[in-house]
């Protein structure tokens, strides 16, 4: 019987189907208001029937006396629907009745004529398809040209329950596949409308033994359903995908399937989907042969039909339960039932319900081993099969599936069209994206090189003036000719010395001073005028090597001008300063300076002295004094034959009498043993040739 049981929830699901029209002239804004909040009741509707029907009612009952016809119409066709869906037929028919006369009285013909396509569902559900069919031709021949695609599509679903209840498959086709296109042409629930024509479709197809074709229908239904949440939709595909699953035998699916839909129904308050699973589950039991089970579903569903009064839901379960009975063993009890139903479905011109229940009625009259009323009963089911199959009627069937396949074709077109549409824009956007990225690509590239550029231009301006800076460093603190310190890196180091050498003093334990030597060549003048300024400039650059080379790490070399030199030896005894003064002398006149060509003996005199000198505190007696007397002791070496040093050691009586002496005359002071005198000789005279040239040309000693 599963492939039965679907008119009712066909006639549901069409006046489920209704659509609100608020275009037209301007709205007044409480009527506006009105349409919406019947709106949002129909929305409502979808996951709670039984709440939005509470509103619904209160709505009506309270505010649309004093709404327009419009709302007040529109809200009884809404009515109509959730009345169905809570299985509340009686109150339904008088709402039919309600939006038939408000219609008429209004002069609206699209309401009138919904209210009569409503009328011809009623006569369906009553067993009345003829009547039905009659009055639809009625309407249709009645139909204003100006008709709204809702009620076109409206009629042409009634077209299509009826003639498929009555048999006539390939009519029901057609009338679904117009009432189908038509969908395109609504404002609104166009989704919703969509799925219920498939459903209805699929259901045919499942009585037509075409249930592979049914499944692949209710899975393009469900394709649309995240454009629509609807449990009512979503439980009606399941009950039809049951259906196809069971006449496919795969009975596991298909009471699962029930199941799925029976528990929608019930959570959305919708009874009359609630009694049609209970009897597609009791179905399922019965091919399980699972007969208790059956009786058990069976009778619940009988139940609440007889609540709901619905006439059709109230057959079909009582044969479930004779079926069931005769399952049991309970064989004449069960048949009789039978009977009956097979009767009020051949009186109501039923066929196909009265064909599937003989064919399982002969089925089990077989199984019992009542091969004489299985005979019986198949011949009857094989008269009505005929009826319903005949072959011209098969080939209208099948020109009308093709029609459908052409319609869904040119459907899938479409959407491929529309894919190929969306891909191509898709592959645009990524082209673009593409050239988007490249083009960033390359700018980022040629910002970095442009960046890289200016870094490496910078760097190396960067370094051209580190070098300038420490060629300006280099030159302020050093000699360009010899490259030592100038005179003023020495100046420089005593502007910080005093603070510095106190501090150091109290922390070093042997209280060693630091000393000064002043050197001067002898004679310079004669070489440069002898051999040349080039060679003076050489000579002075040789001697300061020299003297480079002869010093401690720790000692510094300084140009003190012209020819004079100046070495600082920190942390010098005055008597490791002899030792380093005789270094110097050595170090520079041993072995012969070259000339140009020629080779000659370059001397120096030297004067030396500690700083602080004789422990006298520098606050006291500074460097610059210091320095002083070692001139004059560079100058009393001049006086006694060059080529030799005198360092003043220390002072022989207190610095107050002794220094006002030895700061004007060393000599004096010398003579009057106030300071200690070392003397520092040279390097013995070289027997050169040149230099006794450059000696009688100069008068070089
Ligand atoms: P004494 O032994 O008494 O020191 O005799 P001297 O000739 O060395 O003394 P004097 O001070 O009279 O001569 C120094 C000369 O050094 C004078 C000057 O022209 C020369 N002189 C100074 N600076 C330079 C220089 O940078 N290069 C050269 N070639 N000569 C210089
Ligand atoms: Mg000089
Ligand atoms: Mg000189």
């Amino acid at each position: 019987m599963a492939n039965l049981r679907t008119w009712t929830f066909i006639s549901l699901c069409v006046c489920g189907a209704l659509a609100l029209s608020l275009s037209g002239s301007p709205a007044r804004a409480d009527e506006k208001a009105d349409l919406e909040h019947i709106s949002r009741i129909r929305k409502l509707s979808d996951t709670d029937n039984t709440e939005a029907l509470k509103q619904l009612e209160y709505l009506k009952q309270k505010q649309l006396s004093k709404s327009t016809p419009k709302v007040r119409l529109e809200a009884l066709k809404v009515m109509v629907s959730l009345y169905y869906d809570a299985g509340r037929i009686q109150s339904a028919l008088n709402s039919i009745a309600e939006l038939k006369t408000l219609a008429e009285s209004e002069h609206d013909q699209d309401g009138a004529a919904i209210a009569r396509i409503m009328e011809s569902y009623a006569l369906i559900d009553d067993g009345k398809p003829d009547d039905a069919l009659k009055n639809l031709s009625q309407i249709s021949a009645g139909l204003h040209t100006s008709a709204s695609a809702e009620v076109r599509m409206r009629l042409q679903s009634a077209f299509g329950s009826a003639y498929y209840i009555t048999g006539n498959f390939a009519a029901s086709l057609q009338h679904y596949l117009e009432a189908l296109r038509l969908t395109d042409e609504l404002t609104t629930r166009k989704v919703e409308n969509r799925m219920y024509k498939l459903d209805a479709i699929a259901k045919l197809y499942t009585n037509m033994k075409d249930p592979e074709k049914a499944l692949a229908t209710i899975d393009e239904a469900f394709s649309l359903s995240p454009l629509s949440h609807s449990p009512k939709t979503a439980a009606s595909l399941n009950i039809s995908q049951g259906i196809a699953l069971s006449a496919l035998h795969r009975n596991e699916e298909a009471g699962e399937a029930y199941k799925r839909a029976l528990k929608l129904a019930t959570e959305a308050g919708l009874a009359s989907m609630a009694v049609t699973s209970l009897i597609n589950i009791s179905d399922h039991y019965l091919i399980m042969n699972q007969y208790k089970q059956a009786e058990n579903y069976a009778r619940q569903a009988l139940k609440q039909a007889e609540v709901l009064k619905d006439k059709q839901s109230i057959a079909v379960a009582r044969v479930n339960i004779g079926f069931a009975l005769a399952g049991q063993g309970k064989i004449s009890q069960g048949v009789e039932l039978i009977n009956e139903v097979v009767q009020y479905f051949l009186d109501a011109d039923q066929k196909p319900d009265a064909e599937a229940v003989l064919g399982e009625q002969a089925a089990m009259y077989e199984r019992a081993g009542m091969f004489k009323e299985a005979l019986q009963t198949v011949r009857h089911q094989q008269k009505l099969s005929n009826e319903l199959f005949r072959s011209d009627r098969a080939k209208a069937v099948a020109a009308l599936q093709e029609q459908f396949h052409a319609q869904q074709r040119q459907k899938q077109i479409e959407l491929l069209a529309k894919e190929n549409d969306l891909k191509d824009a898709d592959i645009r956007n990524h082209r673009q994206q593409q050239i988007i990225t490249i083009l960033a690509a390359i700018l980022t590239v040629l910002v970095g090189a442009f960046l890289f550029l200016l870094y490496r231009r910078v760097k190396r301006i960067n370094l051209q003036l580190r070098e300038a800076n420490s060629q300006l460093e280099f030159h302020a603190v050093r000699d360009p000719l010899t490259g030592l310190y100038n005179r003023r890196s020495f100046l420089d180091m005593m502007k910080t010395r005093i603070a510095q050498a106190e501090a150091e003093r109290r922390d070093a334990q042997e209280n060693n001073p630091d000393c000064l030597i002043l050197l001067d060549i002898d004679h310079f003048k004669q070489i440069n005028d002898g051999l040349g300024h080039a060679i003076g400039d050489a000579v002075l650059m040789e001697v300061a090597h020299r003297l480079r080379k002869a010093v401690r790490d720790s000692d510094m070399v300084l140009r003190w001008g012209g020819e004079e030199f100046l070495v600082f030896s920190p942390k010098s005894s005055p008597f490791q300063s002899a030792g380093l003064v005789e270094r110097l002398l050595q170090a520079v006149g041993t072995e012969p300076v070259m000339a140009g060509d020629k080779e000659i003996q370059v001397t120096v005199t030297a004067g030396f002295i500690s700083l602080p000198f004789s422990d006298v505190p520098e606050s006291v007696f500074g460097w610059e004094k210091v320095l002083q007397i070692a001139d004059m002791a560079l100058y009393l070496g001049k006086a006694n034959g060059r080529n030799r040093a005198y360092g003043i050691s220390h002072l022989l009586v207190p610095s107050d009498r002794a220094l006002p002496v030895l700061e004007t005359d060393l000599s004096t002071a010398v003579a009057n043993g106030m300071v200690e005198l070392i003397e520092v000789s040279g390097p013995p005279k070289l027997d050169l040739s040149v230099s006794k040239a450059a000696e009688s040309h100069t008068g070089m000693q």
